[in-house]
């Protein structure tokens, strides 16, 4: 199946090879963190880094999106409300707030409103989609503060989800690392105590691997490591459902 030694352990012999970069993957690496992407496909070190960054990449793109989005809607709304005061102006005091209210959500909900148009038109051609779209952004106008509101909470949620892939890709990343460190020093010393090589000053004192070996055992250890993979993929569906536009992307 594959041919030469592990890039990692150049001691063992490759019985994968990363699907991105043809890089040589021994069994224990691949039972550990190459396999999770599905279907035998291996990922090396290297590569899921890679994509790690690529999702960071995704993530900052759709924090600029959400920036100018909402900078959009703050501007349709300031309009929004200066036209329904100056159109209501002489009129009942609270008519022409509440009208430049509804006039302001407008502004702030016109980049959901050209959305809809747009839909409208591409199942319905022609001047009947025009004009079906139109009567649609009527209809729906004591909806324009639910659609901001919900537009507001949406993004708000999704942010708050693009931290939190972030913070676990950063995780896994590290105790991959951290796995290299330890299987490294275990086999440059065989035969020492793992609690000695753990404690304070110890070369594993800071490893979050040897740490999760002494608390939780190795099984526990290889479980966790072994997940990381899959929730980096997982990670990777969550990013790709932010809708990041294309023109951020390097293709
Ligand atoms: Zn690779
Ligand atoms: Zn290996």
């Amino acid at each position: 199946m594959a041919s030469g030694k592990c890039y990692h352990h150049p001691s063992k012999d490759a019985v994968a090879q990363c699907s991105e970069c043809g890089k040589g993957i021994c069994k224990d690496c691949y039972d550990s963190y190459g396999a999770g992407m599905g279907a035998g496909k291996a990922l090396c070190f290297d590569c899921t880094e890679e994509m790690v960054k690529d999702h960071a990449a995704d993530i900052a793109a759709f924090r600029r999106q959400v920036k100018t989005e909402i900078i959009l809607m703050i501007i349709g709304a300031v309009i929004g409300y200066i036209l329904g005061v100056w159109a209501f102006i002489g009129d009942n005091g609270s008519m022409a707030f509440v009208s430049a209210l509804l006039i302001a959500c407008l502004g702030a909900s016109l980049g959901a409103l050209i959305k809809v148009g747009k839909f409208i038109k591409r199942i319905i051609p022609g001047d009947a989609g025009d004009v079906i779209a139109y009567l649609a952004a009527c209809f729906l106008a004591p909806a324009y503060p639910f659609i901001t509101l919900f537009g507001f909470i949406k993004r708000n949620k999704q942010i708050k989800q693009a931290d939190e892939v972030i913070a676990s890709d950063e995780n896994i990343l590290r105790n991959m690392r951290d796995y290299f460190a330890y299987t490294q020093t275990m086999e440059n010393n065989v035969g020492v105590d793992l609690t000695k090589l753990a404690d304070q000053g110890g070369v594993l004192f800071e490893n979050t691997y040897a740490q999760t070996v002494i608390n939780k055992g190795e099984k526990e250890a290889q479980a966790e490591l072994r997940q990381g993979m899959v929730t980096i993929a997982a990670n990777g569906e969550i990013v790709r459902s932010f809708d990041v536009k294309p023109k951020n992307k390097a293709a």
